[in-house]
């Protein structure tokens, strides 16, 4: 027997390997301008015992399994105690269970007391994927973000207090070429505020069903940056990240047209080498095998 998933379903690409439960449908916000992932989607909280049924199911299946990531947008958003007997109920069936995670808003971290962050990390949430996208204001509030610098930059930091690894998402491209500059300053300086364990770099693409919104909610003419642009804000980013602590950096999502990766900074010229080597050679473009230091 199999998990019947409600379609579509989304995952960070560094959980190919997970086992998926579904535990809430679509996102709790749907509002980013740019994003079509659950627009087909009614947000929606599974009951608890549907939730075990299909653990109990994949337990007897795959009782090895080591890693989980909990489904769809936002699964953060779950009442305390409902995601805590999730997570009891997980580790109490999977004994050779090392990681489980999710994606979290800024607007999850921040709604959630500590002492619910903290419950929830002793009950054995270890990761959390946030869509951070920018750190400048203006592109937040025009792409409609539902967040502002400071309060991303709360809520993560306050993520990273209570213990969990952080895996942040930014978008190349977001700021098209008015506020490509800015977008990229502010999202370097952001981060490095922030200085998460992971940091995964997207790259702006509209689909269809987004794409009218997105050029509205702009308001002012957007210019989408092409390829050469791209890797201009990529090197620019490299350039500028000063986090705290190394960060493993990603440049590998399905929205990329290149797929590098290492750790800034003892990476950084490495990395600053390649997306060179990719300006000079865009025959090198869309090959997804990954660079990696
Ligand atoms: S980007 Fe994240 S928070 Fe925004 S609508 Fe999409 S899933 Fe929801």
């Amino acid at each position: 027997m199999q998990i019947v998933y409600d379609y579509p379903l989304y995952r960070p690409p560094s959980e190919a390997n997970s086992v998926i439960f579904q535990v809430t449908i679509g996102c709790s916000y749907n509002k980013c301008s740019f994003c079509n992932m659950y627009r087909t989607k009614q947000y929606a909280e599974r009951p608890l015992d549907e939730s075990k049924t299909e653990i109990d199911l994949i337990a007897a299946e795959q009782p090895w399994t080591r890693r989980i990531f909990l489904a769809d947008g936002d699964a953060l958003n779950l009442q305390t105690n409902i995601l805590q007997q999730i997570l009891e109920y997980l580790y109490l069936k999977f004994k050779n269970l090392e990681r489980v995670s999710c994606y979290a808003m800024p607007k999850n971290l921040l709604q959630k007391k500590d002492t619910d962050l903290q419950l929830l990390r002793e009950a054995g949430l270890t990761m959390l994927y946030v869509g951070i996208e920018s750190g400048n204001d203006v592109v937040l509030r025009k792409i409609t973000k539902g967040a502002t610098q400071n309060g991303i930059v709360q809520s993560c930091k306050k993520a990273k207090k209570h213990g969990f690894t952080l895996s942040c998402m930014i978008i190349l491209g977001i700021g098209g070429k008015t506020y490509s500059r800015q977008h990229i300053i502010d999202t370097a300086r952001m981060v490095s505020k922030i200085s998460p364990d992971y940091l995964a770099a997207l790259t702006l693409h509209l689909e269809a069903g987004v794409y009218d919104e997105f050029m509205n909610k702009y308001s002012d003419t957007f210019d989408p940056l092409d390829d050469l642009d791209i890797l201009e804000e990529l090197d620019s980013l490299i350039r500028e990240l000063a986090p705290i602590n190394p960060v493993l950096f990603r440049a590998n999502h399905a929205s990329n047209i290149y797929s590098i990766g290492g750790t800034i900074p003892q990476d950084r010229d490495g990395l600053l080498a390649l997306v060179d080597e990719l300006k000079h050679h865009p025959e090198m473009l869309r090959d997804k095998s990954i660079r990696r230091f």
